[in-house]
């Protein structure tokens, strides 16, 4: 069957729109089974990529192969990828069970075969409650677990979700990534997700690409680009909310640098070459401590400051506080008030120091 195949190779792929290059020189290996989240802002090329992986577009430059076989000159249907999008996509007027047995249909396979692979996806998308019903008669979730069942029945090699979650209200899309999850843990398809929401693709994937302006900015697992991101398009990406330029910096031993503002100095970790002396730094909230007059000298990655702004989380409290380096967006589990003067430790290995460079111009 289509799901014979060992990896998906994207070499190189680019697309064009007259001098516009929405996607530039894409690589990217998928191995079978992997999940991957292409994971970027809204017009930096996601869709545009899955577009040509599907067949719906052709590229303007590069090779897409599955193991040795080139695909990207083969229309979509012989492709034969399992496609999910944001509304759907369902026949109306066929029932849950004709929607789903549609592409079997299509193949001619046998009735009998075709009925047992039906009923087996009823099963995986818990969905054989609704069997007999038709699209409009279900909720959002549920037609979108009929989409899902629709692309997974056919035994493709590869399945494109395009933002299949973005219809959903919040509660839903949670329960629904949930599933997601669990579909792919059971099936084991090859899948590329498209999204804008980092949680989805972070929570979700084995492996997430970060676009911007149709270049791939960082390839790694959630636990790479969450603690490590490449460059500051990541680590803003990724949460990293203070993201504070400084004066100068100079290497202390190994990744260790130490970064200077306004009189206050930092240890920092160094992610990437230092080009020259400056840099951005790059902390998120969450990685910000409170610490105690005691324990947490001021002077040793440590800043005090005034809480501006409190915001309640349900269980922690994000809180924005000024400091000699500007005000600072901390994650705090204890409550505060603004006017309040607190200290926040800033770990080193937490503090990630970028060199300075066209990026840092934008923070
Ligand atoms: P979104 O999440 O908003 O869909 P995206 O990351 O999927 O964004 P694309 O839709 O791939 O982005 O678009 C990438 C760039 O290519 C954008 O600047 C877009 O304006 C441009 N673009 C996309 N399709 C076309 C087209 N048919 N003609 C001209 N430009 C296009």
């Amino acid at each position: 069957s289509g799901g014979n195949f060992e990896a998906l190779h994207l070499d190189r792929i680019t697309r064009r729109f007259h001098n516009m290059v929405a996607l530039n020189e894409l690589s990217l290996t998928v191995r079978r089974g992997e999940f991957i989240a292409l994971l970027g802002p809204s017009g930096c090329g996601k869709s545009t990529a899955l577009n040509c992986l599907a067949g719906l577009m052709p590229l303007s430059g590069g090779r897409i192969m599955l193991d040795d076989r080139r695909i990207d000159t083969l229309p979509p249907e012989r492709r034969g990828f399992g496609m999910v999008f944001q509304n759907y996509a369902l026949f109306p007027h066929m029932s849950v069970r004709k929607n789903i047995g549609f592409g079997l249909m299509m193949r001619n396979v046998p009735e009998k075969e075709a009925a047992r692979r039906v009923n087996e996806t009823l099963d995986l998308v818990q969905l054989q409650a609704h069997a007999d019903k038709l699209p409009g008669q279900l909720s959002g979730g549920q037609q979108q677990r009929v989409a899902i069942a629709r692309a997974i029945v056919v035994n493709p090699p590869l399945i494109l979700m395009d933002e299949p979650l973005s219809n959903l209200d919040a509660k839903l899309r949670l329960e629904m990534r949930h599933e997601i999850r669990r579909i792919h843990h059971e099936v084991q398809r090859s899948t590329i997700y498209v999204t804008h929401d980092q949680d989805e693709a972070l929570s979700l994937a084995d492996r997430i690409v970060v676009m911007q302006d149709g270049v791939v900015q960082q390839i790694g697992t959630p636990e790479q680009l969450y603690n490590a991101p490449a460059n500051l398009n990541v680590a803003r990406f990724m949460g990293y909310r203070n993201v504070i330029a400084f004066d100068a910096c100079s290497p202390l031993d190994g990744r260790r640098m130490q970064v200077h503002r306004n009189g206050v100095t930092l240890n920092a970790t160094l992610q990437g070459d230092v080009a020259g002396h400056r840099c951005t730094v790059a902390i998120r909230p969450d990685d910000l401590r409170i610490g105690d007059p005691e324990n947490d000298p001021e002077g040793a990655n440590s800043l005090d400051g005034r809480v501006i702004e409190v915001e309640y989380c349900g269980r922690d409290w994000l809180v924005d506080v000024d400091t000699a380096i500007g005000v600072l967006h901390a994650r705090i589990p204890q409550a505060a008030t603004p006017g309040q003067r607190i200290r926040l430790v800033l770990p080193a290995d937490r503090v990630l120091a970028y060199p300075q460079g066209r990026d840092a111009a934008m923070a």
